[in-house]
């Protein structure tokens, strides 16, 4: 399975992976990137159905601020109270 993940010190905030592929980004109130589904966790896969908004949004990031790898990333979480 595919995981993804938005490096978002890399975003720019230009919004194209959301025109892309609208049901796997949306923005926090920066307008800084996140992947939707599971909100920047790395937790639950690109569905099938949206594998190809997922590419054309991956391939078209322009600081290549997407990420994706087979398995979950591992998320540091400071935040000690989530
Ligand atoms: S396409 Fe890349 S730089 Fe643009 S909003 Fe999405 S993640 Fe950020």
């Amino acid at each position: 399975m595919d995981y993804s993940r938005v490096q978002q010190e890399n975003c720019i905030a230009c919004g194209l992976c959301q025109l892309k592929a609208p049901h796997l980004f949306d923005y926090d109130a920066e307008g800084i990137a996140y992947f939707k589904p599971d909100h920047n966790q790395s937790v639950t896969p690109i569905p099938d159905s949206e594998r190809t908004a997922f590419k054309a949004a991956y391939q078209q990031c322009p600081t290549h601020a997407i990420q994706h790898q087979k398995g979950p990333f591992q998320i540091c979480n400071t935040n000690k109270n989530a």
